[in-house]
């Protein structure tokens, strides 16, 4: 089978989805591919929030922020390893990049609050459940624009030509797919935080011992078709995991809370360990000090009223009768059901209530908001799991990808996950889902135009 189309897009995730809607908007034919039967990969499991300065939303509940807030943020965040000219090119395209999916009809939750990692509230969330209105939205948009999507169709190498990538080499349920590309490339394969030999290559701590979060198409193969073409690679061994994985499958989903600022993490000893606002990295290391590498994570009824929902659109109510969250009318029999110490974690409790009054934290928590002291009381087991990969092909502000002596690799675009050097050593909770809307946008543009 021989296809061709001015642009070829790798993936059909959120970076994907959004490189296919921007390219061909400026008029550009366009082909995406995705090796698995369903798209949206990792972004659609996501919990879903985005950061983005977005002054009429935030405003409305007195958070002040700013563009230079948020690339501070983000460059410190990532300890000053991310390249400064790619997160100025992130947080200033943000906001057009949300908008711009606004417009395309995705709704967005009236609360701005702080995902887990965000260090600020400047998170925002689509009405519908987990990740999923970013890929409808943008799905939608595509199939009107006459993008052509080929599912279970895997790309395994890239054609190039006199040092130009002017196609892919995919197979199709044992057919081989020959998909040239006029203008350019682009590949949004995700990250490969699922793959776990690739995983120990770059972090040997991060083996199989370590569950994940991801989908099971996000194993790398962008970043190998990449350094295949001498693609150059960043950040590799900087592979992020949360404190937040399921105990039975390192899945996100099942635990009941919302905002950083109104969730305790507690040990089997009753006790607290780190802020909870504070970094991922920071947070999961501390998780993985503690006795079995397991907490809870303990929210009241403030945080998780009768019939709320989680970012994963689990009721609390789905929550305790599943038996993934624990439920009770006292801090007492909380502890009790948690099988912790009664008088350690009550104490813990008082202790964190008062400093939300003094506004005075023992871990330095900067975002303190409500106490826990309303019944009834909820408790969700949690341990760390591999979640995403910040390292991966370097690119430029054009979403160019950059070759192993610095040289630009005419027509190949990358974007999202499969790409490293923007968030440093530690992506910032909501910055991927910015990354990959942003970035997808721009290289779609940039492929189409050139
Ligand atoms: P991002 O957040 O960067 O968009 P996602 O994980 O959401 O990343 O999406 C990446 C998508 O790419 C997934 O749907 C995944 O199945 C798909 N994918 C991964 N490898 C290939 C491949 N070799 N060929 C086609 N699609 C791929």
């Amino acid at each position: 089978i021989e296809k061709e189309a001015d642009v070829i897009v790798i993936g059909g995730g959120g970076a994907g989805l959004a490189a296919a809607v921007s390219a061909s908007e400026e008029g550009a034919s366009v082909i995406l591919i995705e090796k698995l039967p369903m798209l949206g990969g990792n972004t659609i499991r996501s919990g879903g929030a985005l950061n983005v300065v977005y002054p009429e939303r935030q405003e409305r509940q007195g958070i002040e922020d700013s563009v230079d807030k948020h690339f501070e943020d983000t460059y410190q965040g990532g300890d000053e390893l991310g390249n400064p000219e790619l997160i100025r090119t992130l947080v200033e395209n943000a906001y057009p990049a949300l908008r711009w999916l606004e417009d395309k009809g995705l709704e967005l939750q009236d609360e701005v609050f702080t995902v887990l990692g965000a260090l600020w509230p400047r998170s925002h969330e689509s009405v519908d459940p987990l990740g999923s209105g970013f890929i409808r939205v943008l799905q939608t948009e595509a199939e009107k624009n006459g993008v052509e999507i080929l599912m279970e169709t895997a790309a395994e190498e890239l054609i190039i030509e006199d040092g130009r990538v002017v196609g892919v080499l995919a197979t199709s349920k044992g057919n081989t797919v020959t998909l040239k590309a006029n203008k350019g490339v682009i590949m949004a394969t995700g990250g490969f935080a699922a793959n776990v030999d690739m995983r120990v290559r770059y972090n040997p701590d991060l083996g199989a011992n370590l569950q994940t979060t991801n989908s099971p198409g996000a194993t790398g193969d962008g970043i190998i078709m990449g350094e295949a073409v001498d693609a150059n690679l960043l950040g590799m061994d900087y592979i992020q995991s949360l404190p937040l994985g399921d105990p039975e499958t390192g899945s996100l989903t099942g635990w009941a809370g919302n905002d950083a600022a109104n969730y305790l993490f507690i040990n089997k000893e009753g006790n607290r360990f780190v802020s909870e606002a504070g970094r991922r990295d920071v947070m999961t290391n501390g998780l993985i000090e503690q006795t079995d590498s397991f907490m809870h994570i303990v929210v009241d009824s403030q945080s998780m009223p009768d019939g709320s929902k989680n970012h994963f659109n689990e009721t609390i109510e789905d929550l305790v009768e599943r038996g993934q969250t624990l439920k009770a009318m006292s801090l007492e029999e909380l502890a009790e059901k948690m099988n912790v110490d009664v008088d350690n974690f009550t104490e813990t409790i008082a202790k964190y209530n008062e400093a939300v009054d003094t506004g005075v934290d023992e871990f330095e928590k900067h975002l303190l908001d409500k106490k826990i002291d309303q019944a009834p009381f909820y408790a969700s087991p949690r341990v760390p799991t591999a979640h995403h990969t910040m390292g991966g092909l370097e690119i430029n502000n054009e979403a160019q990808v950059i070759d192993i002596n610095g040289n630009v690799i005419p027509g190949f675009y990358a974007a999202g996950e499969v790409t490293g050097g923007i968030h440093g050593s530690n992506r910032l909770g909501g910055n991927a889902i910015t990354d990959i809307i942003t970035f997808g946008r721009i290289a779609g543009k940039n492929v189409a135009g050139n």
